[in-house]
């Protein structure tokens, strides 16, 4: 018998499945080299994961503590003194996540408030725009300049009122891969000072910055990081986007508000898997590296995309390469995807995806965490377009 379909009225009404889920399905469904969802395709360290196997064996299973087992919130700690000279409190100021979508999901529940206004720059990430709609929250969306992905700061000064809760920031940007400067720092502490405006950054890929860019955490900036929800994520850090862990940072007083919410929401995160990342973290250099690590990589696909017909936009940070296809097609970017998926059988997200407004940048984001032969492989069938 068929279930009774029973009347639901949805909170979100005209969302359906993520872009991401949807086009790694369409690869998998064709066999096609799946450059679209990001996540690495080699493995992690092989001593991390026997650490994990070790800290289960040894009977690290049951429920952590729910801010996070404290050995890990105190590396944690460690690491963002190291690279930005401040003092965040494990007992009060670091909490352990399932992901960083968690972290931006939690935040949201914790702080909007039915009517409050939220800046969020276009092209956003996925999650931010539904977890502000479910609380009640506006979001008030502003476009990054195009092709630089920069913050046009006049524009977020007219669009400030007194209702604006919150701005959102996610440096280096997904699918943007553009960084937040010096520049945009300050206009950020001249807009924010002396109001009560949140600032939630999601700095996810911290630690993949190329060339001469730095990474601007709003740790580093005390005025900024007293209104800051920080929210970083191990799946970028160790290539293990599988694990779900990742924390948030943020003020005491603003993290009791987060708990609040985690406690209920999540809980606690899974045992053994913090210890080890607790002592994998003691070693600088597996926080330090991963940008070389990726810079290769991302240099390798320019390299090989040369001689293709895509035009290539800047990456200054992420493991995104954003690219037109001007030069081969007049679809829009999502029927182009879905024929690049059945036709050539190499599987990428149309940026269209990370905007309220339907857009027409035919632009498309390859994801480059791959392995040599991976970005081989596929660039040779892009190559045929
Ligand atoms: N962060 C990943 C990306 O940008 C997607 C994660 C997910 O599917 N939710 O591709």
């Amino acid at each position: 018998m068929p279930h009774y379909d029973y009347p639901v009225k949805s909170k979100l009404p005209l969302l359906g499945l993520t872009i991401f889920a949807t086009m790694s399905q369409l690869a998998a469904e064709h066999k096609a080299i799946n450059l679209s969802q990001g996540f690495p395709d080699f493995e992690t360290n092989e001593e991390l994961i026997a650490s994990v196997n070790t800290y289960m064996k040894s009977g690290f299973n049951q429920y952590a503590p729910m801010p996070g087992v404290m050995k890990l919130r105190e590396a944690i700690s460690a690491k963002t003194f190291d690279l930005h000279s401040i003092n965040y409190s494990p007992e009060t100021e670091i909490t352990i996540t399932s992901g960083g979508t968690q972290a931006i999901y939690t935040v949201m529940v914790s702080c909007i408030q039915e009517g409050d206004e939220v800046i969020i720059f276009e092209p956003a990430y996925d999650c931010y725009v539904p977890a502000v709609k479910l609380h009640g929250g506006i979001p008030v969306l502003i476009e990054l300049e195009y092709p630089s992905y920069s913050i046009n700061w006049k524009e977020v000064i007219k669009r400030v009122t007194s209702k604006t809760k919150m701005i959102v920031l996610n440096n280096p940007g997904n699918p943007s891969a553009s960084v937040l400067g010096e520049d945009d720092i300050k206009q950020l502490q001249k807009i924010t000072a002396g109001t009560g405006i949140l600032i939630l950054s999601d700095e996810v890929y911290e630690h993949i910055i190329f060339d001469n860019h730095q990474h601007l955490s709003m740790a580093r900036y005390q005025d900024l990081a007293n209104r800051s929800f920080i929210v970083a994520s191990f799946g970028k850090l160790l290539h293990t986007t599988g694990w779900k862990i990742g924390y948030c940072l943020a003020p005491a007083n603003l993290m009791a508000e987060f708990r609040k919410v985690h406690q209920f929401m999540v809980f606690s995160v899974n045992t053994p898997i913090q210890y080890a990342i607790a002592d994998f973290l003691a070693k600088r250099e597996n926080y330090l590296n991963l940008s070389e690590f990726y810079q290769q990589k991302r240099d390798y696909f320019i390299q090989f995309m040369k001689p293709t017909k895509f035009q290539l936009l800047p990456v200054a940070g992420s493991y995104f390469q954003l690219a037109t296809y001007k030069k081969i097609s007049e679809e829009n970017d999502y029927e182009f995807c879905v024929k690049l998926v059945k036709e050539h059988g190499v599987a990428a997200i149309p940026v269209s995806a990370f905007y309220g407004r339907p857009t027409n940048y035919k632009t498309i984001r390859f994801c480059f965490a791959k392995k040599p032969d991976t970005i081989l492989a596929a660039v040779e069938r892009l190559s045929k377009l």
